[in-house]
């Protein structure tokens, strides 16, 4: 039920925390995968780190706002047929006061988090359609169901993320595809690790509201990402699924 041997599956932002650790265990469920990150050299090692489990995966440099990117991310995908697993990952984040914030910033963020997620989307979608099978998934955040101090922006940009894959599991299940949201809590990577480690106060406060008592690691996404991407979800979809040690219990 969890086998993804003979799938293939897309992964943006593999050359982050999060995104290798999905790319990994994509792979060690039996996936073959394509790579995608604007980082050249991070990318090469997550390929690397691939290999040592027997996947041979096809890299794409690129960035997720670029059309021209998309589109040859899309190119070198469908040379091998319709992608069974689109796993959107790619993200960033700018934390300041609400009375900083430059409309600039939103801009900034909407455009990966936001526009990268649908615009690699779209790129795929047609093949999938076509196919009439697939597994979309989105990254959220705490930010996609509730307020995030000096967040504002980040916080706004995955709200929306969570509508649109409410919205696009609506419209694409017709087709047999599955659409949900990962929305991790504070999980150590390059993203958070300064905000959740760098001031022992914050991070206390921050750990007091986490009733499993530790932030996450980046492999605590592999199981739900496994169950999201396999037969074993075939009926779940237009889903945001909390994975945050319990923070939003509170
Ligand atoms: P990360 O910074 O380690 O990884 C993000 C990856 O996205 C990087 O590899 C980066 O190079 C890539 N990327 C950024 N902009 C890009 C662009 N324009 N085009 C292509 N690639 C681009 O962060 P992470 O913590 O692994 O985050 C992964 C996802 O999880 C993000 O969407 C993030 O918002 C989400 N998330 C993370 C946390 C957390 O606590 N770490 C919590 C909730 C949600």
């Amino acid at each position: 039920m969890f086998d993804l041997k003979g799938s293939r599956a897309v992964v943006t932002g593999a050359s982050g925390g999060i995104g290798r650790s999905c790319a990994l265990a994509l792979a060690a469920s039996g996936a073959e995968l394509v790579l995608f990150d604007i980082h050249a050299e991070r990318l090469e090692d997550t390929a690397e780190q691939l290999l040592d489990v027997g996947c041979r995966a096809t890299v794409v440099v690129g960035d997720v706002t670029s059309e021209s990117d998309r589109a040859r991310l899309s190119e070198v995908t469908l040379d091998g047929g319709a992608p069974d697993v689109l796993v959107n990952c790619a993200g960033i984040i700018k934390r300041q006061d609400i009375t900083t914030m430059a409309l600039l910033d939103l801009d900034v963020l909407w455009d990966v988090n936001v526009r990268g997620t649908v615009g690699i989307t779209q790129s795929l979608l047609p093949a999938m359609i076509q196919a009439g099978r697939g597994k979309i998934i989105n990254l959220g955040s705490l930010g996609s169901v509730t307020g995030l101090d000096r967040r504002t922006a980040y916080a706004t940009t995955k709200g929306a993320v969570a509508l649109y894959t409410k919205s696009l599991a609506r419209e694409v299940g017709q087709y047999g595809i599955c659409v949900n949201a990962i929305a991790p809590g504070y999980v150590d990577t390059s993203m958070t690790s300064e905000w959740i480690l760098g001031d022992s106060m914050r991070t206390e406060q921050l750990l007091s509201r986490i009733p499993l008592g530790r932030f996450g690691r980046p492999e605590d996404v592999d199981g739900l990402l496994i169950f999201l991407a396999s037969a074993a979800s075939d009926y779940l979809t237009g889903q945001v699924i909390m994975l945050d040690g319990g923070w939003t219990t509170t």
